[in-house]
Protein backbone atom coordinates (compact mmCIF):
# COMPACT_ATOMS: atom_id res chain seq x y z
CA UNK A 1 0.00 0.00 0.00
CA UNK A 2 0.84 3.32 -0.35
CA UNK A 3 1.96 5.80 2.59
CA UNK A 4 1.22 9.47 1.99
CA UNK A 5 3.01 11.98 3.43
CA UNK A 6 3.28 15.62 3.31
CA UNK A 7 6.66 15.88 1.64
CA UNK A 8 4.88 13.91 -1.16
CA UNK A 9 7.46 11.40 -1.72
CA UNK A 10 5.87 7.74 -3.27
CA UNK A 11 6.63 5.16 -0.28
CA UNK A 12 5.25 2.09 -0.04
CA UNK A 13 4.81 -0.12 2.74
CA UNK A 14 3.83 -4.32 2.84
CA UNK A 15 2.70 -4.30 6.15
CA UNK A 16 0.37 -2.13 7.99
CA UNK A 17 -1.19 -2.51 11.34
CA UNK A 18 -3.79 -0.60 12.67
CA UNK A 19 -4.64 -0.33 16.09
CA UNK A 20 -8.06 0.19 16.81
CA UNK A 21 -8.75 -1.76 19.88
CA UNK A 22 -6.87 -2.14 23.04
CA UNK A 23 -6.91 -5.85 21.51
CA UNK A 24 -5.40 -5.31 18.37
CA UNK A 25 -1.79 -4.99 20.40
CA UNK A 26 -1.59 -8.30 21.24
CA UNK A 27 -0.86 -8.86 17.71
CA UNK A 28 2.46 -6.77 18.11
CA UNK A 29 3.55 -9.99 19.56
CA UNK A 30 4.68 -11.66 16.58
CA UNK A 31 6.59 -8.40 15.39
CA UNK A 32 10.16 -7.99 16.48
CA UNK A 33 10.71 -4.49 17.70
CA UNK A 34 12.93 -3.96 15.42
CA UNK A 35 10.86 -4.41 12.74
CA UNK A 36 8.03 -2.18 13.71
CA UNK A 37 7.61 1.46 12.22
CA UNK A 38 5.37 3.77 14.21
CA UNK A 39 3.77 5.94 12.38
CA UNK A 40 1.29 9.14 12.08
CA UNK A 41 -0.25 11.49 9.43
CA UNK A 42 3.37 11.15 8.70
CA UNK A 43 4.09 15.29 8.32
CA UNK A 44 7.63 15.43 10.49
CA UNK A 45 8.99 12.27 8.23
CA UNK A 46 11.20 11.79 5.13
CA UNK A 47 10.01 8.12 3.91
CA UNK A 48 12.43 5.70 1.74
CA UNK A 49 10.32 4.65 -1.20
CA UNK A 50 9.66 1.29 -0.18
CA UNK A 51 9.53 0.33 3.93
CA UNK A 52 10.22 -3.51 5.09
CA UNK A 53 9.10 -2.70 8.38
CA UNK A 54 5.64 -3.23 9.75
CA UNK A 55 3.70 0.11 9.41
CA UNK A 56 2.02 0.66 12.88
CA UNK A 57 -0.50 3.39 13.18
CA UNK A 58 -2.77 4.41 16.67
CA UNK A 59 -6.43 4.79 15.65
CA UNK A 60 -7.52 5.93 19.05
CA UNK A 61 -9.76 9.51 18.38
CA UNK A 62 -11.69 9.83 21.35
CA UNK A 63 -11.71 12.49 24.08
CA UNK A 64 -12.77 11.13 27.96
CA UNK A 65 -13.01 14.20 30.88
CA UNK A 66 -11.50 12.87 34.08
CA UNK A 67 -11.50 14.72 37.21
CA UNK A 68 -7.23 15.29 36.99
CA UNK A 69 -7.41 15.76 33.10
CA UNK A 70 -8.29 15.35 29.47
CA UNK A 71 -7.26 11.91 27.88
CA UNK A 72 -6.82 12.03 24.03
CA UNK A 73 -6.45 9.32 21.74
CA UNK A 74 -3.38 9.51 19.98
CA UNK A 75 -4.48 9.37 16.30
CA UNK A 76 -6.88 12.27 17.02
CA UNK A 77 -6.20 14.89 14.56
CA UNK A 78 -3.72 17.77 16.37
CA UNK A 79 -6.17 20.37 15.10
CA UNK A 80 -9.03 18.09 16.21
CA UNK A 81 -8.02 18.98 19.45
CA UNK A 82 -7.40 22.02 19.19
CA UNK A 83 -10.82 22.93 18.00
CA UNK A 84 -12.12 20.96 21.18
CA UNK A 85 -10.20 23.45 23.68
CA UNK A 86 -11.41 26.59 22.07
CA UNK A 87 -15.05 25.21 22.53
CA UNK A 88 -14.85 24.12 25.53
CA UNK A 89 -12.91 26.96 27.70
CA UNK A 90 -9.52 24.49 28.20
CA UNK A 91 -6.62 27.21 27.77
CA UNK A 92 -3.07 26.80 26.95
CA UNK A 93 -2.53 25.48 23.51
CA UNK A 94 -3.52 28.41 21.31
CA UNK A 95 0.12 29.21 20.36
CA UNK A 96 0.73 25.70 19.22
CA UNK A 97 -2.55 26.22 16.65
CA UNK A 98 -2.45 25.08 13.13
CA UNK A 99 0.48 22.62 13.37
CA UNK A 100 0.27 19.81 11.37
CA UNK A 101 0.48 15.86 12.85
CA UNK A 102 -1.46 14.00 15.10
CA UNK A 103 -2.18 14.12 18.92
CA UNK A 104 0.06 10.87 19.15
CA UNK A 105 3.11 11.66 17.83
CA UNK A 106 3.20 15.43 19.76
CA UNK A 107 5.07 14.52 22.85
CA UNK A 108 7.39 12.69 20.44
CA UNK A 109 9.02 15.88 19.78
CA UNK A 110 7.64 17.49 22.45
CA UNK A 111 5.99 20.36 19.56
CA UNK A 112 6.54 24.33 20.56
CA UNK A 113 5.74 27.20 18.29
CA UNK A 114 5.66 30.95 19.46
CA UNK A 115 7.43 30.23 23.12
CA UNK A 116 5.16 27.60 23.88
CA UNK A 117 5.32 23.67 24.60
CA UNK A 118 3.39 21.27 24.47
CA UNK A 119 4.80 19.36 27.04
CA UNK A 120 3.65 22.12 29.27
CA UNK A 121 0.57 20.76 29.20
CA UNK A 122 1.12 17.26 29.03
CA UNK A 123 0.01 15.41 32.57
CA UNK A 124 0.92 12.10 31.41
CA UNK A 125 1.15 9.77 28.25
CA UNK A 126 -0.34 6.15 27.92
CA UNK A 127 1.46 4.16 26.16
CA UNK A 128 2.66 0.11 25.35
CA UNK A 129 6.30 -0.47 25.64
CA UNK A 130 7.76 -2.67 23.20
CA UNK A 131 10.37 -3.88 25.10
CA UNK A 132 8.14 -4.96 28.09
CA UNK A 133 5.27 -5.58 25.74
CA UNK A 134 3.19 -4.15 28.68
CA UNK A 135 0.82 -1.15 28.77
CA UNK A 136 2.13 1.62 31.16
CA UNK A 137 1.44 5.12 31.78
CA UNK A 138 4.37 7.57 31.98
CA UNK A 139 4.19 11.01 33.96
CA UNK A 140 5.53 14.08 32.74
CA UNK A 141 8.86 14.66 34.59
CA UNK A 142 9.33 11.26 33.75
CA UNK A 143 8.97 12.05 29.86
CA UNK A 144 12.66 13.86 29.49
CA UNK A 145 10.95 16.41 27.81
CA UNK A 146 13.38 18.85 26.03
CA UNK A 147 13.27 21.45 23.18
CA UNK A 148 12.18 19.39 20.30
CA UNK A 149 13.29 16.22 22.65
CA UNK A 150 11.81 13.29 24.85
CA UNK A 151 11.95 10.20 26.03
CA UNK A 152 9.67 8.66 23.26
CA UNK A 153 12.55 9.60 20.18
CA UNK A 154 13.72 5.91 21.52
CA UNK A 155 11.37 3.95 19.48
CA UNK A 156 10.36 1.85 22.18
CA UNK A 157 7.11 2.85 23.14
CA UNK A 158 3.90 3.66 21.08
CA UNK A 159 1.82 6.51 22.22
CA UNK A 160 -1.53 5.51 22.88
CA UNK A 161 -3.32 8.56 24.62
CA UNK A 162 -2.13 11.46 25.77
CA UNK A 163 -3.34 12.75 29.38
CA UNK A 164 -3.45 17.12 29.60
CA UNK A 165 -3.77 19.57 32.26
CA UNK A 166 -4.97 22.86 30.73
CA UNK A 167 -5.25 26.54 32.37
CA UNK A 168 -8.90 27.06 33.79
CA UNK A 169 -8.08 30.86 33.12
CA UNK A 170 -6.79 32.38 29.97
CA UNK A 171 -3.21 33.47 30.36
CA UNK A 172 -1.45 33.99 26.97
CA UNK A 173 2.08 33.52 26.67
CA UNK A 174 2.76 36.45 23.82
CA UNK A 175 6.26 37.39 24.97
CA UNK A 176 7.22 35.54 20.83
CA UNK A 177 8.04 38.81 19.36
CA UNK A 178 7.12 37.65 15.82
CA UNK A 179 3.51 37.22 17.69
CA UNK A 180 3.69 40.58 19.75
CA UNK A 181 4.87 42.52 16.31
CA UNK A 182 1.82 40.78 14.99
CA UNK A 183 -0.31 41.60 17.40
CA UNK A 184 0.83 45.13 17.44
CA UNK A 185 0.94 45.15 13.48
CA UNK A 186 -2.90 44.29 13.60
CA UNK A 187 -4.19 47.08 16.76
CA UNK A 188 -4.98 43.62 19.36
CA UNK A 189 -4.09 44.30 22.40
CA UNK A 190 -3.52 41.55 25.46
CA UNK A 191 -7.24 42.73 26.68
CA UNK A 192 -9.47 42.35 24.35
CA UNK A 193 -7.36 39.02 23.05
CA UNK A 194 -9.87 36.09 23.31
CA UNK A 195 -8.54 32.63 22.67
CA UNK A 196 -10.35 32.33 19.64
CA UNK A 197 -8.69 35.74 18.39
CA UNK A 198 -5.17 34.33 19.56
CA UNK A 199 -5.86 31.04 17.84
CA UNK A 200 -6.72 32.83 14.66
CA UNK A 201 -3.57 35.27 15.10
CA UNK A 202 -1.29 32.26 14.81
CA UNK A 203 -2.95 30.93 12.04
CA UNK A 204 -2.74 33.69 10.01
CA UNK A 205 1.09 34.82 11.25
CA UNK A 206 1.85 30.71 10.23
CA UNK A 207 -0.10 31.12 6.72
CA UNK A 208 2.24 33.78 5.90
CA UNK A 209 5.34 32.62 6.60
CA UNK A 210 4.91 28.52 6.21
CA UNK A 211 4.29 27.08 2.73
CA UNK A 212 0.68 24.64 2.68
CA UNK A 213 1.99 20.60 1.99
CA UNK A 214 -0.56 20.79 -0.01
CA UNK A 215 0.99 22.66 -2.50
CA UNK A 216 4.46 22.68 -1.79
CA UNK A 217 5.17 19.44 0.11
CA UNK A 218 7.15 19.83 3.28
CA UNK A 219 8.12 18.38 6.76
CA UNK A 220 7.88 21.95 8.17
CA UNK A 221 11.53 22.70 9.54
CA UNK A 222 14.26 20.52 8.57
CA UNK A 223 16.87 21.30 11.25
CA UNK A 224 16.66 21.94 14.44
CA UNK A 225 17.87 25.77 16.17
CA UNK A 226 21.31 24.35 17.98
CA UNK A 227 21.82 25.01 21.14
CA UNK A 228 25.23 26.39 21.29
CA UNK A 229 27.75 27.80 24.60
CA UNK A 230 27.63 31.13 24.57
CA UNK A 231 31.45 31.69 25.15
CA UNK A 232 32.20 29.37 22.35
CA UNK A 233 30.97 32.12 19.91
CA UNK A 234 31.28 36.34 19.60
CA UNK A 235 28.50 37.95 20.93
CA UNK A 236 27.77 39.69 18.02
CA UNK A 237 27.29 36.27 15.93
CA UNK A 238 24.12 35.67 14.43
CA UNK A 239 23.31 38.89 16.10
CA UNK A 240 19.08 39.34 15.71
CA UNK A 241 19.33 35.86 15.03
CA UNK A 242 19.89 34.10 18.22
CA UNK A 243 18.10 33.58 21.58
CA UNK A 244 19.99 33.39 24.69
CA UNK A 245 18.72 30.57 26.67
CA UNK A 246 20.25 31.32 30.70
CA UNK A 247 22.73 28.80 31.98
CA UNK A 248 25.69 29.59 29.60
CA UNK A 249 23.16 28.40 26.22
CA UNK A 250 22.30 30.42 23.54
CA UNK A 251 19.65 29.29 20.60
CA UNK A 252 20.89 29.87 17.29
CA UNK A 253 18.60 30.37 13.88
CA UNK A 254 19.51 27.18 11.46
CA UNK A 255 17.65 29.48 9.10
CA UNK A 256 20.22 32.32 9.33
CA UNK A 257 22.86 29.70 8.82
CA UNK A 258 21.10 28.60 5.84
CA UNK A 259 21.01 31.59 4.22
CA UNK A 260 24.58 32.24 5.04
CA UNK A 261 25.74 29.02 2.97
CA UNK A 262 22.81 28.87 0.27
CA UNK A 263 24.53 30.34 -2.48
CA UNK A 264 27.42 27.77 -1.97
CA UNK A 265 24.99 24.86 -2.47
CA UNK A 266 24.50 22.19 -5.23
CA UNK A 267 20.44 22.30 -5.03
CA UNK A 268 18.71 19.84 -7.62
CA UNK A 269 16.13 20.85 -9.42
CA UNK A 270 13.57 18.37 -7.52
CA UNK A 271 13.60 20.20 -4.41
CA UNK A 272 14.30 23.89 -3.25
CA UNK A 273 14.87 26.54 0.04
CA UNK A 274 11.45 28.00 0.18
CA UNK A 275 11.92 31.97 -0.71
CA UNK A 276 10.10 33.06 2.38
CA UNK A 277 11.71 30.77 5.22
CA UNK A 278 14.99 28.75 4.52
CA UNK A 279 14.50 25.95 7.04
CA UNK A 280 11.35 25.27 4.48
CA UNK A 281 12.51 22.34 2.28
CA UNK A 282 10.00 21.76 -0.59
CA UNK A 283 9.47 18.95 -2.72
CA UNK A 284 9.55 20.12 -6.66
CA UNK A 285 7.83 17.04 -7.50
CA UNK A 286 9.41 13.38 -8.42
CA UNK A 287 12.08 14.06 -5.20
CA UNK A 288 13.60 11.11 -4.01
CA UNK A 289 14.85 10.26 -0.72
CA UNK A 290 18.20 10.20 -1.63
CA UNK A 291 18.18 13.75 -3.25
CA UNK A 292 16.71 15.01 0.17
CA UNK A 293 19.18 12.94 1.93
CA UNK A 294 21.83 14.42 -0.10
CA UNK A 295 21.03 17.78 0.45
CA UNK A 296 20.69 17.59 4.60
CA UNK A 297 24.05 16.11 4.23
CA UNK A 298 25.62 18.63 2.25
CA UNK A 299 24.15 21.66 4.51
CA UNK A 300 25.16 19.71 7.81
CA UNK A 301 29.25 19.44 6.21
CA UNK A 302 28.83 23.56 4.87
CA UNK A 303 27.65 24.67 8.36
CA UNK A 304 30.32 22.61 10.03
CA UNK A 305 33.04 23.74 7.80
CA UNK A 306 32.16 27.23 7.65
CA UNK A 307 30.61 28.20 11.47
CA UNK A 308 31.64 24.47 13.37
CA UNK A 309 28.54 24.31 14.25
CA UNK A 310 26.58 20.93 14.07
CA UNK A 311 23.22 21.16 12.88
CA UNK A 312 20.58 18.14 13.76
CA UNK A 313 17.73 17.37 11.25
CA UNK A 314 14.80 17.35 13.04
CA UNK A 315 12.24 15.47 11.22
CA UNK A 316 12.82 11.50 11.20
CA UNK A 317 14.87 9.96 8.00
CA UNK A 318 13.55 6.21 7.52
CA UNK A 319 15.57 4.46 5.35
CA UNK A 320 13.40 0.67 5.52
C1 LIG B 1 3.96 22.83 7.45
C2 LIG B 1 4.48 22.18 8.72
C3 LIG B 1 4.65 22.96 9.86
C4 LIG B 1 5.12 22.38 11.04
N1 LIG B 1 5.28 23.18 12.14
C5 LIG B 1 5.73 22.66 13.30
C6 LIG B 1 5.89 23.49 14.45
O1 LIG B 1 5.61 24.68 14.44
N2 LIG B 1 6.37 22.92 15.58
C7 LIG B 1 6.68 21.59 15.65
O2 LIG B 1 7.10 21.14 16.72
N3 LIG B 1 6.52 20.78 14.58
C8 LIG B 1 6.06 21.27 13.42
N4 LIG B 1 5.91 20.46 12.31
C9 LIG B 1 6.28 19.03 12.41
C10 LIG B 1 5.07 18.10 12.67
O3 LIG B 1 3.88 18.75 12.40
C11 LIG B 1 5.03 17.60 14.12
O4 LIG B 1 6.24 16.98 14.46
C12 LIG B 1 3.89 16.60 14.34
O5 LIG B 1 3.77 16.33 15.72
C13 LIG B 1 4.09 15.29 13.57
O6 LIG B 1 2.89 14.55 13.68
P1 LIG B 1 2.60 13.29 12.75
O7 LIG B 1 1.38 12.63 13.26
O8 LIG B 1 2.57 13.72 11.34
O9 LIG B 1 3.88 12.39 13.05
P2 LIG B 1 4.73 11.51 12.01
O10 LIG B 1 5.39 12.42 11.04
O11 LIG B 1 3.91 10.41 11.46
O12 LIG B 1 5.82 10.91 12.99
C14 LIG B 1 6.78 11.75 13.59
C15 LIG B 1 7.57 10.93 14.63
O13 LIG B 1 6.71 10.55 15.70
C16 LIG B 1 6.66 9.13 15.83
N5 LIG B 1 5.27 8.80 16.15
C17 LIG B 1 4.15 9.18 15.49
N6 LIG B 1 3.05 8.73 16.11
C18 LIG B 1 3.48 8.04 17.20
C19 LIG B 1 2.83 7.31 18.24
N7 LIG B 1 1.50 7.19 18.31
N8 LIG B 1 3.61 6.70 19.18
C20 LIG B 1 4.96 6.80 19.14
N9 LIG B 1 5.63 7.47 18.19
C21 LIG B 1 4.90 8.08 17.22
C22 LIG B 1 7.12 8.57 14.49
O14 LIG B 1 7.72 7.29 14.65
C23 LIG B 1 8.13 9.63 14.06
O15 LIG B 1 9.37 9.40 14.70
C24 LIG B 1 5.43 21.00 11.10
C25 LIG B 1 5.24 20.20 9.95
C26 LIG B 1 4.77 20.79 8.77
C27 LIG B 1 4.56 19.93 7.55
Amino acid sequence: MFISNSFGLTVKAKNFLSINTPKDLSKLDIIQDNSILILGACTNVILNKDLTKTIVQVNFKDIKIYEDYLSVGGGLNWADLIEYCLNNSLYGLENLTHIPGSVGAAPVQNIGAYGVEVSSFIHSVECFNLLSQQQETIERDQCRFEYRNSIFKSKNYIILKVNFIFSKTFEPDLSYPALANYLKHNSIDAKSLTPKLLSESIKNLRNSRLPDPNLDPNVGSIFKNPLVKTNDFDRNFLIGHRWEQGNGVTKLSAARLIELIKPELSIPETLRIYEHHSLVLINNGEATFNDVKNLLDQIGVKIFNKFNIELEIEPEIISS
